[in-house]
């Protein structure tokens, strides 16, 4: 990929460098944030299997509980974050409501806990690292990136094909 890019700013027109640009921000965007992307989404994955098989309201089993608490709380992060500052409470009551259903749910591995627990600490664009089960707004991004570059790309080795002749 990135010598294709350098190829395209050699070769290509003012626009498909600059797709070109955009396509390479996305990927860069995507690497630094791949790592505790992987770690949440793994975890959200595995909580998932952990959730009540039968009917959720009537059940008394404190893991298949514990499996949605802390998906869920996993899921709105940011946004638990946001009101605890609002409200001023104590930093630590939802972390460690979190810490001990993740550990409760029996579905995450202790090593994975401390993991997770570490990337709940920044929640700048958490929205892009959790992503979603309909949609993902990161890999959408660079999907759309990758696609006009490859349109672009594709229009210019048409151009110079017919230049040729
Ligand atoms: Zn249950």
């Amino acid at each position: 990929m990135r010598r294709s890019f350098t190829t395209v700013e050699l070769l290509g027109s003012g626009d498909t460098v600059s797709l070109a640009r955009r396509l390479r921000a996305r990927c860069s965007q995507l690497e630094r944030c791949a790592l505790r992307r992987a770690v949440l989404r793994s975890a959200l994955a595995s909580l998932e299997k952990g959730w009540c098989p039968g009917n959720a309201e009537h059940c008394d089993h404190p893991a298949h509980d514990a499996a949605w608490v802390a998906w869920d709380h996993l899921t709105r992060w940011d946004a638990i974050e946001e009101e605890r500052e609002h409200e001023e409470r104590g930093a630590y009551e939802e972390r460690e409501l979190l810490e001990f259903c993740l550990r409760e749910s029996g579905r995450i591995p202790e090593a994975e806990i401390r993991r997770i627990l570490d990337t709940t600490m920044n929640t700048a664009g958490w929205s892009d690292l959790v992503g979603g089960w309909i949609r993902d707004p990161l890999v959408e991004r660079y999907d759309a990136a990758r696609a006009d570059y490859l349109a672009a790309l594709r229009s210019l080795v048409l151009r110079d094909a017919a230049g040729a002749r």
